[in-house]
This record gives structure tokens, sequence and C-alpha cells, in this order.
């Protein structure tokens, strides 16, 4: 790579929004040269967050961080804050998090009443296989899934639910998927039962973090070129070498590479092909074909087996696809009933699981206000279900329909 290289990121979510950072800082490619192609009209990939107080916010997700994302906050170091530019990202999460400490008192639901977390639940058996399972090798899992290991009670212990509401794991999600997480994140276990050691940004991510990271790329000279697909990358492929020759764009253009120029591609999405319903209309479950990223980890991994086997992550969608929402509200009913009945204030909650509910369903209340420029009186809550092709316990009704909130206010305040 030189000063004359050009790179070209495929796609504007953090990996690329990362890699153009220190592309630019550290290795002397000019800012000029570094060209981000994103597919769609908005930077950030799956760190979306839009919206007004009449159409309402949306979120796809909200993110939990903790104190060893060791390359995130010295990524955030580098880039100035858009309310402070005197201090970082980095920095204001920092202190946000000083003020707005997690530690979820209502962290498991039943029955509307909240259950006792102290104990995780397990029998002995259980904390044994969960140890096994830390011990044996990766490669020894092969495809196993979650379900294969555990005995069935332990998806009826207060750690399963803490577990698979926090990290999103279904029963039949990869087991050695659950193992790398299990070593990730084995130093927060003490805590996890009250969501210890959580980390948030002060806003949703969209506009705590990616918004000041274009306005810093931008500022230096990065190129954002915006609904630019990529549909296939041309190969010079020997046995040793497969080199990049140039990228086939939908739009039916060309962009030829030259010996010193380079391709990021961040291959694989887990918001590929999402889709936003409304109050009245629900969102359309798609498929690869309106994809991009997989179709075009699919279109190279043709070429040659070095690129991977994209299969296994995107072929079965009903076994991977989940529902999010976001609810925007004009008063504060909900979040006061939430604030008592939780013993949280805003912010310090996190993740809300109702145990009960089929679609095993999990709400937070960020700190409000989640965007800046959202109302004082206008609250927001987001919330997701693992197992949306469950029919919704008629306690939970339907998140899209107000008698789920009636429902729920009833039994919060029981
Ligand atoms: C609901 C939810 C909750 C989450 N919670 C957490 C959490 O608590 N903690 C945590 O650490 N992580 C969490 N994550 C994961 C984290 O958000 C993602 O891992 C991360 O944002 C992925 O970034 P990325 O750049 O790899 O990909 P993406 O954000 O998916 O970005 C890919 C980008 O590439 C574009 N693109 C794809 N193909 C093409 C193409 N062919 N041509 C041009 N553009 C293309 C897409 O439009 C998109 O903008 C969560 C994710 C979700 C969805």
């Amino acid at each position: 790579m030189n000063k004359d290289s050009k790179v070209y990121l495929i796609g504007s979510g953090i990996a690329s929004l990362a890699s153009a950072v220190y592309l630019e800082k550290d290795t002397g490619v000019a800012a000029e040269n570094i060209i981000i192609l994103e597919k769609d009209q908005i930077t950030g990939g799956a760190l979306d967050g839009a919206g007004d107080s009449d159409k309402g916010f949306v979120v796809r997700g909200g993110r939990m961080h903790e104190m060893h994302y060791e390359c995130y906050w010295e990524l955030l170091s580098h880039i100035p804050s858009l309310e402070d530019p005197e201090v970082s990202v980095r920095d204001e999460s920092y202190e946000f998090n000083e003020r707005f400490i997690s530690k979820g008192q209502a962290r498991l639901l039943k029955d509307g009443k909240k259950i006792d977390v102290s104990s995780y639940g397990l029998s002995l058996a259980q904390e044994a296989d969960f140890l096994k399972l830390t011990f044996v090798s990766e490669a020894s899992l092969g495809n196993d899934r979650i379900e294969d290991w555990f005995d069935e009670a332990f998806f009826e212990t207060n750690f399963w639910y803490i577990w698979t509401s926090m990290f999103a794991f279904q029963k039949w999600s990869s087991l050695a998927e659950m193992r790398r997480y299990m070593k990730r994140f084995i130093h927060l276990v003490d805590g996890l039962y009250e969501l210890g050691g959580v980390m948030r940004t002060k806003y949703n991510q969209y506009d705590s973090v990616v918004r000041p990271m274009r306005k810093y790329l931008e500022a230096k000279g990065v190129k954002f070129e915006m609904e630019r697909e990529v549909v296939d990358i041309d190969f010079d492929i020997s046995t040793e070498l497969k080199t990049a020759t140039a990228l086939q764009m939908k739009d039916g253009s060309e962009i030829t590479l030259g010996e010193n120029d380079f391709v990021f591609f961040t291959n694989g999405s887990i918001t590929e092909s999402t889709d936003n319903g409304t109050w009245n209309t629900p969102a359309k479950l798609k498929g690869i074909a309106e994809s991009a990223s997989w179709k075009l980890w699919k279109t190279i991994a043709e070429k040659d087996p070095a690129f991977g086997n994209p299969s296994p992550f995107c072929d079965d969608i009903d076994l991977q696809k989940w529902y999010s929402f976001t609810a925007t509200m004009k008063d504060s009913t909900f979040h006061d009933y939430m604030e008592n009945f939780s013993g949280n204030v805003d912010g310090t909650g996190g993740l809300v699981t109702m145990t009960d509910s089929n679609w095993l369903m999990s709400i937070v209340i960020a700190r409000q206000p989640h965007f800046p420029n959202q109302p004082k009186d206008v609250k927001i809550f987001w919330g997701y279900g693992l197992y949306p092709d469950k029919e919704v316990h008629p306690m939970y009704d339907s998140a899209h329909n107000p008698r789920y909130l009636a429902a729920a206010l009833k039994a919060i305040s029981r």
C-alpha cells in the first residue's frame, strides 16, 4: 500500500468506517483515495437510528458495550463528539456511563412479576456442562446446536433466560458461537444477572457513533459514494494468489483495480434484507434475493473455495430471523410505571425479559432522550422477540396493538 493506492471499502457499517479511520491515520494512503461504496442512502449499516416524534423513531437494535471493547474505545478516542468537539466520542460515552450505571432490577419477569435472579438456577450437572464447553476445542463441536449440549431443563433456568435475551441466541443457534461468547464475556458473569458492566452510548449508535465518524472522515477527505452496490468482484485466480481486478456495480459500471489498489468487503450482515413495518403494515420477510452482502458473498464463493461458504449463515432465514420494534409515546405514562415497577431510572435498567411471552420478548428503556431530536415529552423504548413464529401469548398480545400496552400496564401495576 502506498500513498497513491486506492482503497475501496464495500459497505458503510462500523467495519468499513473503522477501516477508513485507521487507513487514513496509519498507512499513509491519501484520504481522497479511500472510497466507501454503500448500497443504501444512509451510512452505518446495522447501527441505525432515525425518525421524529410525528412519524415515530426507529432503531433496529441497541448496542451493549463493555470496558474491554478495546479496539472500539480506541477507535472512538480519535473521533470528536458532535455535541462537544473538544471531547472524543469515547470520553463522552465514558462520562455518560459514569452517570448511568447498568444495574437491572427487573431483569426477568413472569406473570407480570419480577423473578428473583440472585441465583442462576443451574444444577451441578448443568454447571459442569457449562464448564466442559469452555474446555473442549471449538473444532470438536462441529455443527452442533446449543440444544444438543444442554439438557431440556437448562432452557428454563434463569441463566438461560438472561443469556439468550442478552446475546440473542436461540436454542438452535451454533454451540461453537455460544462458546466464543462465553469466552469473550466470562469476566462479566458475576454481574450478568443485573447487566453489570454493560456500557452504552449517550444516544442511539447512529447519532452517537456513525454520524461523528462520517463527519470526521469527510473532513479528512474520505469519499462516501451512496447508492453504490457492488454486485460482483472479478478475480485473477492462480493457485497461490487471488487478486481482485475489478468491481462490478449494480448500475452496470465497473471500477478497475490497479496493482496497488485494495478492496475490503465485510461479508454477510445481521441486518441485511431487514424490512420496516408500520402500525398498519407488517414488515415483509425478505430473502437473499433482496440482499446485497449475502448475494455478493455467494457470487464470489462460487469462484473459489478460499472465499468460504456463506450458506450456514444465510440459507435458513426461518431459523435466524427475529423481530424488533421501537415504540414512540407522546407521554411518560409507560416510562413512569416502569420506573416505579423496576426501580430503575431510564438508562440504568437495560433488558427486561418477559419469560412467559411466546416471542420471548424483551424491552429496553434507554436513557431519554435516545435521539438528539427527541422532544422532552416524547418517550421511546425498544424491544425484540426471539421466537416471532410462535403465537403471541394472550397477555402480551401484539406489540403493534395498543391492547398490549394496556395489558402490560395492568400487569405491572398489580
Ligand atoms: C438488533 C441488534 C442488536 C445488536 N446488539 C449488539 C450489542 O449489544 N453489542 C454489540 O457489540 N453488537 C451488537 N450488535 C451487532 C453489531 O451491531 C454489528 O456486529 C455491527 O454493527 C456490524 O457492522 P458491520 O460493519 O460488520 O456490518 P453492517 O452494519 O451490516 O454493515 C454492512 C453495510 O454494507 C452495506 N452493503 C452490504 N453489501 C453491500 C454491497 N454489495 N455493496 C454496497 N454496500 C453493501 C450495507 O448496506 C451496510 O450498510 C447488534 C446488532 C443488531 C442488529
